[in-house]
Order: structure tokens, then C-alpha cells, then sequence
């Protein structure tokens, strides 16, 4: 590749031609300031619309300024990064852009974790002149399940666009309109509700500012807690482990599985249990299902829809849901380890513990958005009371142990109750792509061939690449395996099965990259594969450390089929673990 020299602020460099002088700078160790601009280099995603021009530079002999993040290098150019004259282009910029921002940063959710206010604070803003401009923009405030949008808030850096289509693929997010209007929106009624949003919270998590965030329901949490009539059973995902720690100075990947445990505790929880528990109950059914839909295969019956969809992530649910309707038989009916646990809690464990369900409030932390949206299905409740009734994500758990005034770090270990907290290491490994496919071969295993596994580790079904496939040999039968991550990877895979293209016999998807430890509702990470692999080997020695690496070896699990389920795939299993899907599309447009 042909290589260009250049001088940046005096010193000398040369990068290969096509390079961006953003990307030059940063070569010669030169940070230049951004904002719209984004490098999810392990995602393979870039967003630089060169929008916002907080990036300018100025380059000799070019009358205006460059935008750094969209303007390539040349043989010979001269290019200064810190010139009083880009210093004031900056704070200019900056001014026009506060003119017609909400002055709320004492109440916005993004407050202390916004890029827009960092960037008033390196530039040194005092004030902002042109005052007679503010809020210029109609204000709108749209609100869904799991994503408030305040429109008003939108600087067009377009980075959630870039996620949601790029990444993505899902094409709810598209600017619109002009002026002070435009804004990125979906298309059709302005709101999330009525387009194919799938909440997976990808945009959430890189907005530079308050436009996007998270349904907060921190506050029905602490009501729940104040209310002395009702019992609070809190249920914990695998993944919130791996990354609480971050929000409380942690390094990536540091577990705090017990600590969290004891911060559930002095929150005020009656009971605390563990979503990774209802991670051994979903492998139980969708294994069940996965082994019936092989058989029958096997025994050459035509019906039999195959590859089967795993389906614990409400993501990728209303993903499929949206985009192949046609195809919704072929997903496992088995409802989310969320949901399962919900029902369960609702109806096992209230009768245990002599409580009516109303009176029963189920928490559940989740790395999640779309779980917010989720917990809310009208199927997923009884007499309009629902299972789960309010799902929050790390993020929000992390300011509500802050607001108790509790030091993560400093709280001793603690265990999570029983029946409802004891879980297996294949219950922990759903928080990574790949995990709850090995969760679910390392039962389906022994169950099809009778024998016990060797090796329980299935390193050929774990990575980062955003699709992979595997074989797994069961005891002769090869099983071919698919996984994505992404639900760009995911589309690629599905667009296979539609066209009756696809080899696999299971197909694995998670709508976030790198799977719920990369949720959207994780501390914040960028696309950053070196803070997702932490998280991922973290998960992975929590499993190797379980004494029990087997979902069907939980003994609360062989007890509950004992005591209350009869068999996996039973009649009351059907009526209380699984689902059925819907058209969206007909859902959203009532056609
Ligand atoms: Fe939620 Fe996990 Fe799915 Fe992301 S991958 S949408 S965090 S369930």
C-alpha cells in the first residue's frame, strides 16, 4: 500500500494512503477531540459523518477548516491540531451546539457518563452566548418498554444510526427532517414502539449524550422495597457479575458475584436468587426440545422444523419476530431464563413460602434492555399481574447500591438463598456467545448417549468472530452447531435458513456483541473486545470454579420437576416455562 508523509503540529509521520489525519494524529500520540465521531474497531464499525466538527484542524493553503475523523492525508500536507484558530473553531462549535441543548444536566440521566458534558468541560465553556437561540427544536419525548428518546437531546452525531443499521441491521434508527428539527428517529411514527426496534439497547450504549438511555425503574424498585406488605425476590443474571465491579473502579473481568450478593442483601431483597438457576431450567426444556426435534429427524419425519433458535434473548425474539414471522415456528418455545425464573418464583416458590403472588414482587438485574420490554408481554403474566415486574439493568443497580452508600469493593461474600440460587456452571456461561449452546450440549449430550461427558469444556463453541460454527460428535451423530452474535451476524445466518441453505441442526443468537456481557445495559464498553474477553474469561472460571458444570445435576432443579413439574416438556412445563411468538409487524401496524 502506497505511504504518505505528512507533518502534524511540527513532527514529521507517515501512514498509509486512505488514512485519516484524525488516525494520523493519533499515530504521533496527538488525541484530537471528538464527539460524533466512533471507532468500534473490534466490531468492524466506524461512524464518522464529520458532523459535529469539534475533530476541525487546519491544514495549510486550505481556506477552511478540515474535519479531522472524514478528511484523508495527502503527500506534503502541513496540519496544526492546536492553533488558537482551531481552539476557537472548537469552542464555537461547542457554543451553537449548548444553544439548543436542554440546560437539565442536574437531572439528566447521562449526568457525570456524558460525552457532550465532558466535552463543555475540556473546552472550557462558561458560558454560552446566542442564548436568544435556545431550544430552538420542538421538544418531543418519546417513551417505549425499555428506551426513552428526548429528542431535544439529540446532537446528530448519528452514532446510534450507525449501531442500529450497520451493526445491527435493523433499521429503526434514520435521520430525519432539517434545521433544528432533524433529528435520528424511525422512521414511521416518530416512536420506538411502532418500528422494528428490537431494544437490544446498542445505541443506548454509545449516545454521547441523555437521548437515548434506559427506562429507569430504580424508583418502583425502592417502593417495592418500602413496602412492608409485599415479599421482593430479587433474580440476578449471569453477565451483571462480570461487569458490575466496572461501575466501582474495577478492573474488566473482576467478579463480585458475592459481594453483589451481600449489596442485594442491605438493599433490603428478601430473598436473593440467581437467574443462573433458570438457566439450568431452560437448558432442561430446550434441551428436551433440541433432543425431540433430532429424533424425529433421525427417524425421517419431514415435519420436523430444524435448525432449532435458541430463545433466551428478547433481542433477538423480537428481532425474528419482526423479520422472519414466516419462520417463528422454528425458534425453542422455551421462555427466557428471565421469564422462567418469574414463573417459577410466582408460582413454586410462593406456594412454598405460603405467598399469594400478588403480593410477591420480582426483581430481576439483567444486562439488559430488551428485558425491560420483555418482562412487560401480556403472555408473560397472570390475571395482569405480571411475573418479572420490573427488570433494571447494571447500570442502574450500580447507582442504587451508590445511593445506599454501600462500597461494592469493601462488602464481605455472601451466598445466594436457596431453593432459587443454586445454579451450575452451564447456568453461568449464558452470559457469552457461544455458552448457552454449550450449556445446552453438554446436557443433551449425556441424555442422547446415555454416557458421561469426559470433557464438559466445549472450547470449539466459545470466541469472539460474530459467526461460528462447530461440530459436536454424540457418540457417532455429528451435530452441527451455528452461532452469532450481532444481529448483522444473526440475519446472515437466518437469511440461510430461509432459503433452506443452512447445514445446521442448532443455531445460537444473541443480539449483543459478545453476548449479554456486552448488553445494553452493561457499564459501558465501546465494542472494546479486550473489555468483553475479560468479562468472557471471568464467566468461564466462575463456571470452572461450580462444583456442578451440568444443568440437569442441579439438584433444586431435579427436585423441582420432583416436586412440581413432573417431567421436562410436561403440560404444566408447557403452560409456565414456554411460549409461542407473534407477526410483529402485524402486531405494530394492527393489519
Ligand atoms: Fe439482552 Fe443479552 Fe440479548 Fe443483549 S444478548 S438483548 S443483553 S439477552
Amino acid at each position: 500500500m502506497d505511504r504518505v508523509k505528512l507533518t502534524i503540529d511540527g513532527r514529521a509521520v507517515e501512514v498509509p494512503a486512505g488514512t485519516t489525519i484524525y488516525k494520523a494524529a493519533k499515530e504521533l500520540g496527538i488525541d484530537i477531540p471528538i464527539l460524533c465521531y466512533m471507532d468500534l474497531k473490534d466490531l468492524n464499525i466506524e461512524n464518522k459523518p464529520g458532523g459535529c466538527r469539534i475533530c476541525v484542524v487546519e491544514v495549510e493553503g486550505r481556506g477552511n477548516l478540515a474535519s479531522s475523523c472524514s478528511t484523508n492525508v495527502a503527500a506534503g500536507m502541513v496540519v496544526k491540531t492546536n492553533s488558537m484558530r482551531v481552539i476557537n473553531a472548537r469552542r464555537t462549535v461547542m457554543e451553537l451546539i449548548l444553544s439548543d441543548h436542554p440546560k437539565d444536566c442536574l437531572s439528566c440521566a447521562k449526568s457525570g457518563n456524558c460525552d457532550l458534558q465532558d466535552m463543555a468541560v475540556k473546552l472550557g465553556i462558561r458560558e454560552i452566548p446566542g442564548q436568544e437561540y435556545a431550544e430552538m427544536s420542538t421538544y418531543r419525548l418519546d417513551t417505549s418498554p425499555s428506551i426513552i428518546r428526548e429528542l431535544d437531546k439529540c446532537i446528530m452525531c448519528r452514532r446510534c444510526e450507525t449501531m442500529c443499521n450497520d451493526f445491527q441491521t435493523v433499521g429503526a434508527l434514520h435521520a430525519v427532517n432539517r434545521g433544528f428539527e432533524s433529528v435520528v428517529a424511525p422512521a414511521f411514527e416518530m416512536n420506538l414502539e411502532h418500528s422494528p426496534c428490537t431494544y437490544c439497547g446498542q445505541c443506548v450504549a454509545v449516545c454521547p449524550t441523555g437521548a437515548l438511555t434506559e427506562v429507569d425503574h430504580t424508583s418502583k424498585v425502592i417502593s417495592a422495597l418500602n413496602d412492608p406488605t409485599k415479599t421482593v425476590v430479587v433474580q440476578t443474571a449471569p453477565a451483571v457479575r462480570a461487569a458490575l465491579g466496572e461501575e466501582f473502579g474495577m478492573e474488566p473481568g473482576t467478579r463480585v458475584t458475592g459481594q453483589m450478593v451481600s449489596a442485594l442483601r442491605q438493599l433490603g431483597f428478601d430473598y436473593v436468587f440467581d437467574t443462573d438457576f433458570a438457566a439450568d431450567l431452560t437448558i432442561m426444556e430446550e434441551g428436551t426440545e433440541l433432543l425431540g426435534r433430532l429424533t424425529r429427524f433421525m427417524e425421517g419425519d419431514e415435519e420436523v422444523k430444524l435448525p432449532i433458535l435458541t430463545s433466551c434473548c428478547p433481542g433477538w425474539v423480537n428481532f425474528f419476530e419482526y423479520n422472519y414471522p414466516e419462520m417463528k415456528e422454528i425458534p425453542s418455545t422455551a421462555r427466557s431464563p428471565q421469564q422462567m425464573f418469574g414463573s417459577i418464583a410466582k408460582s413454586y416458590f410462593a406456594e412454598m413460602i405460603e405467598v399469594d403472588r400478588k403480593d410477591m414482587v420480582v426483581i430481576s438485574i439483567m444486562p439488559c434492555l430488551a428485558k425491560k420490554y420483555e418482562c412487560q408481554r401480556e403472555e408473560f403474566s397472570v390475571d395482569g399481574n405480571p411475573d418479572v415486574d420490573y427488570s433494571i439493568t447494571t447500570r442502574e443497580l450500580a447507582h442504587l447500591i451508590k445511593q445506599a452508600n454501600l462500597d461494592l469493593a469493601k462488602l464481605d461474600s455472601d451466598d445466594f438463598d436457596a431453593p432459587l440460587g443454586e445454579s451450575s456452571g452451564a447456568g453461568v456461561i449464558f452470559a457469552a456467545t457461544g455458552g448457552v449452546i454449550e450449556a445446552a450440549t453438554r446436557t443433551a449430550y449425556e441424555i442422547y448417549t446415555g454416557k458421561v461427558l469426559e470433557k464438559v469444556d466445549f472450547e470449539q463453541l466459545r470466541g469472539m468472530e460474530g459467526i461460528r460454527s462447530a461440530k459436536v460428535d454424540f457418540d457417532g451423530q455429528e451435530i452441527n452447531i451455528g452461532i452469532a452474535h450481532g444481529l448483522g451476524n444473526a440475519r446472515k445466518l437466518l437469511d440461510d435458513v430461509k432459503a433452506g441453505k443452512s447445514q445446521y441442526h442448532a443455531i445460537e443468537i444473541m443480539a449483543c456483541p459478545g453476548g449479554c456481557i456486552g448488553g445494553g445495559g452493561q457499564p459501558l464498553h465501546h465494542g472494546d473486545a479486550s473489555i468483553l474477553k475479560a468479562r468472557a474469561r471471568a464467566i468461564y472460571a466462575e463456571d470452572r470454579d461450580k462444583p456442578i458444570r451440568k444443568s440437569h445435576e442441579n439438584p433444586y432443579i431435579k427436585k423441582l420437576y420432583e416436586e412440581f413439574l413432573g417431567e421436562p416438556m410436561s403440560e404444566k412445563a408447557h403452560e409456565l416455562l414456554h411460549t409461542h411468538y407473534f407477526d410483529k409487524r402485524k402486531k405494530i401496524f394492527q393489519v
